[in-house]
């Protein structure tokens, strides 16, 4: 009995190391997801700023046209200002020309506070550029070493699970399975160490006879209080 003990203590650490591993992996798949998410998230924001930054340049040749057209305008319109036959036509055309004048300056105002957008946005896309390429190489520093941890993860899994199947066929059918419905109902432990009259599984006390029995007997015990199966040995040396 002795012996089947030391087995179930045994798969009970495996099966303790199992699901944690399991818990582990469980997370990393999100991890990595909203790392690339992150990631994606960055590089539409430089290529945003980017699109922006030409479509004003665009813009700002657009007006720039528009100039170079109303400054011709205004030449043409003073020279027909030499022709005009009647004070009333010559009164006209300065009215016009004042009003090519008016928009010429407006437009050239708009191409000076363009000049200064398009150098705010420059320097926007200057440092998002340094910061998505820093960025990514720490996404990709970081991916790679998840993805080394999953690996080892899944290694891990693999030899806990080879350890606990082995585990499995030497314990008695009828204790394993009253290991199972212990831990199926006791949070996944089964096996609990007592240490100081203490149930390490219920933290409750035990009576001071089954204390002295625990130490000395060769039956399986449970604890009174939560029902998992005890143990005990000493703590002298060894803490685990
Ligand atoms: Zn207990």
């Amino acid at each position: 009995m002795k012996e089947q003990l030391s087995f179930l203590i045994e798969l009970q650490k495996l099966d303790l190391i199992v699901g944690k591993i399991i818990g582990k992996k469980g997370e990393l798949p999100d991890k990595i997801l909203r790392m690339d998410e992150g990631f994606a998230d960055s590089a539409k924001s430089v290529e945003e700023s980017k699109k922006k930054f030409e479509e004003l340049n665009e813009l700002q040749g657009e007006k720039e046209d528009k100039l170079r057209k109303g400054i011709d305008t205004l030449k043409k319109t003073k020279d027909r200002l030499l022709e005009v036959k009647t004070n009333k036509e010559y009164q006209a055309m300065l009215k016009e020309i004042e009003t090519i004048e008016n928009k010429n300056s407006e437009i050239e105002d708009e191409i000076i506070s363009g000049l200064e957008e398009i150098d705010r946005m420059r320097t926007e896309v200057k440092t998002k550029v340094k910061d998505f390429s820093t960025h990514r190489s720490q996404y990709e520093r970081e991916k790679e070493k998840l993805e080394k941890e999953i690996a080892q993860l899944d290694h891990d899994l693999q030899e806990a699970e080879q350890r606990t199947a082995a585990l499995r066929k030497q314990i008695r059918d009828e204790l394993l399975k009253r290991y199972e419905r212990i831990k199926g109902r006791r949070n996944g432990v089964a096996v609990a160490l007592v240490w100081k009259e203490v149930c390490g599984g219920c933290h409750m006390n035990i009576p001071p006879q089954m204390y002295n029995e625990l130490q000395t007997s060769v039956d399986l015990l449970t604890c009174p209080n939560c029902n998992r199966i005890i143990y005990w040995h000493s703590q002298g040396e060894n803490n685990g």
